[in-house]
C-alpha cells in the first residue's frame, strides 16, 4: 500500500543518513520535491576513513559519497537550521532563509563532547568529526611529533593506531581502567591494549588530565607531558536541540520507532541522531555506526512509500581497524557467560557474549567470514550448544544452519 507523501520533504544534516534517505526515495520511484540542509560546506562524504585511510592518503575525491541515487534534489549548503515551527511547518536558517515542510527528517548526526576547561595554545586542542577536523589532524601527524589522544574509545585507539603508523609519538589517556569501555567486552579491550602498547602507545588507564599549560599537560597520575597535539575523543552527543526546544521527545537523541518516526506526525529522525530500541537490548539506545546511519534511513524512506514496510531491526554491528586488527563487533558487549573460538593474540579469533544459553553478541578478529554467521545467530536469537560453540574447527557456518 502506498501513501501520498506530504510535499516537501526538507531534510536537516547532510551526512549518510541523509544520503541514504534521499537516495532510497529516489530509487524507490518517489520524484516530489527534496531539499537538504547542510552545514557542512563540502559534497558529502564518508566519515570512516577520517581516522584511517584518510590519515595517510589525504585523498578527499575517494571519500565522497556515491551520489548517483540523490537525483534531483536541492542541497543547500553551508547553512545551518535554528529553529522550528512546528505548527507552521517552517524551518529558519541561520541567515534567516525560511523554508517550509510538510514532512521534516532530523539527519543532523552528533557532534563531539569537548573538554572546555583545555583551551588552545601553542598545542591546539582537536576533536574528530569532520573533514575540516581530518585535515587539520593529518597536517600534524608528522615523524616525530607528539600526540597526546584524550579517551580510549574507537575513535582515539584508531587515531593512535593511524599516528603510530606515521611515526608520531602517541600517549593516550583513557579516564576508566580499559579501552573500549563503551562498546566492547573486556576480553577484546585486553588484546587491544597489548597492541597499542606493543605498537609504542604509551597507555594510560584510569588517567585524566589535570591542566595544559602552554604545551604542558599535568595528569592525574602526578606526571607531565609535553605534546604538540591533543586530539579528544570522549564520545558525542546527538544534535537534538531543535527537536527538543519544538517538543518532540527526546533524551540526547530523537525517539523514533522503527520506522523513523518521531513523536510529532509528519516528522522522522535517522542515523546517529537518533535513539531506537535495540533489537537485542530490548533498550532505547542511540545506535552510532555507519551500517544504522545507512540502513535504518532506508527503511524510514521505504516505509514512508509504503507503511508496510517491515520495520528496521538490524542487529547493531560496527568495524574498527587498528593496525593489523580487523575488528567487528555485534549485539552486545557483555552477557552472563563469554565463549572464545580461537586464541585472541594468535590475531583470528571471536569472542562471544551469551545470556540465557542465547548468543548475544560477538566480536570477530581477522574473521569476517565468521563474523556474519555469528550476528545472524545473533538476530535469530539462537541457542547453541556450547561444546561445538567454542571448538574452532566447527564451520560457524553450519552452525546456522543447525541452530
Ligand atoms: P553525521 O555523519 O554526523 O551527519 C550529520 C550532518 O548534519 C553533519 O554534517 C552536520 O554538520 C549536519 N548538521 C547538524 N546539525 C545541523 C543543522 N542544525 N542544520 C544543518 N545541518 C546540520 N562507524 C562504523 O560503523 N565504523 C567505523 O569504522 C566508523 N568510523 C568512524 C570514524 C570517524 C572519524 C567518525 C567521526 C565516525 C565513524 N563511524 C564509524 C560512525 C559513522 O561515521 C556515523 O555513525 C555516521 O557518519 C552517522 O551518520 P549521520 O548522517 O547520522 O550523521
Ligand atoms: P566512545 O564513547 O566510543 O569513547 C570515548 C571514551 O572516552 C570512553 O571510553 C569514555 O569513557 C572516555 N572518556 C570520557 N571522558 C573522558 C575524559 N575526560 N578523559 C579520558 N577519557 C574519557 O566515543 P569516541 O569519541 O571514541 O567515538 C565517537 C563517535 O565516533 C561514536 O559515535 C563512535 O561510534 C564513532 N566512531 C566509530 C568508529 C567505529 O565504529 N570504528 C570509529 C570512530 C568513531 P566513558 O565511557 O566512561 O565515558
Amino acid at each position: 500500500m502506498t501513501v501520498p507523501i506530504k510535499e516537501p520533504v526538507l531534510v536537516l544534516g547532510g551526512g549518510l543518513a541523509a544520503v541514504s534517505f534521499v537516495g532510497t526515495l529516489r530509487s524507490q520511484g518517489w520524484n516530489g520535491p527534496i531539499c537538504v540542509v547542510a552545514e557542512e560546506n563540502e559534497a558529502p562524504y564518508d566519515r570512516p576513513p577520517l581516522s584511517k585511510e584518510f590519515q595517510h592518503e589525504g585523498d578527499e575525491d575517494k571519500i565522497r559519497l556515491d551520489l548517483r541515487q540523490v537525483k534531483d534534489v536541492e542541497w543547500i549548503r553551508n547553512a545551518r537550521a535554528v529553529s522550528l515551527d512546528l505548527r507552521g511547518r517552517q524551518v529558519t536558517l541561520a541567515d534567516g532563509r525560511q523554508l517550509s515542510w510538510g514532512t521534516l527528517v532530523f539527519a543532523t548526526g552528533a557532534s563531539p563532547r569537548t573538554l572546555p576547561t583545555l583551551a588552545n595554545g601553542p598545542a591546539p586542542v582537536l576533536t574528530l568529526r569532520t573533514l575540516h577536523d581530518a585535515r587539520q589532524i593529518r597536517a600534524r601527524l608528522v615523524p616525530g611529533a607528539a600526540l597526546t589522544v584524550i579517551g580510549g574509545g574507537v575513535i582515539g585507539l584508531e587515531l593512535a593506531a593511524t599516528a603510530r603508523a606515521k611515526g608520531t609519538n602517541v600517549t593516550l589517556i583513557e579516564a576508566t581502567p580499559r579501552v573500549l569501555n563503551r562498546c566492547a567486552p573486556s576480553t577484546l579491550a585486553e588484546l587491544v591494549e597489548l597492541t597499542h602498547r606493543t605498537q609504542g602507545v604509551d597507555l594510560r588507564l584510569g588517567c585524566t588530565i589535570s591542566s595544559l599549560d602552554g604545551d604542558q599537560l599535568d595528569l592525574s597520575d602526578g606526571s607531565k607531558l609535553r605534546t604538540d597535539l591533543i586530539v579528544v575523543g570522549i564520545g558525542v552527543l546527538a544534535n537534538d536541540t531543535l527537536a527538543r526546544e519544538a517538543g518532540i521527545a527526546t533524551d540526547d537523541g530523537i525517539f523514533v520507532d522503527g520506522h523513523g518516526r518521531t513523536t510529532c506526525p509528519d516528522v522522522l529522525a535517522i542515523g546517529d541522531v537518533t535513539r531506537q530500541r535495540n533489537p537485542v537490548s530490548g533498550r532505547f539506545e542511540r545506535i552510532e555506526t555507519w551500517s544504522n546511519a545507512h540502513k535504518q534511513s532506508a527503511t524510514a524512506a521505504r516505509a514512508l512509500i509504503d507503511p508496510s514496510t517491515p520495520p528496521y531491526t538490524e542487529v547493531p554491528w560496527y568495524w574498527t581497524d587498528q593496525y593489523h586488527l580487523k575488528i567487528q563487533v555485534a549485539g552486545l558487549a557483555g552477557g552472563d557467560q563469554e565463549v572464545v573460538r580461537g586464541d585472541p593474540t594468535s590475531g583470528k579469533a571471536s569472542i562471544m557474549q551469551l545470556r540465557d544459553g542465547r548468543i548475544v553478541g560477538a566480536c570477530c578478529i581477522n574473521n569476517a567470514r565468521e563474523f556474519m554467521a555469528l550476528k545472524r545467530l545473533i538476530a535469530a536469537g539462537a541457542r547453541l550448544d556450547l561444546e561445538r560453540l567454542r571448538d574452532p574447527t566447527v564451520d560457524a557456518v553450519k552452525l546456522v544452519t543447525q541452530a
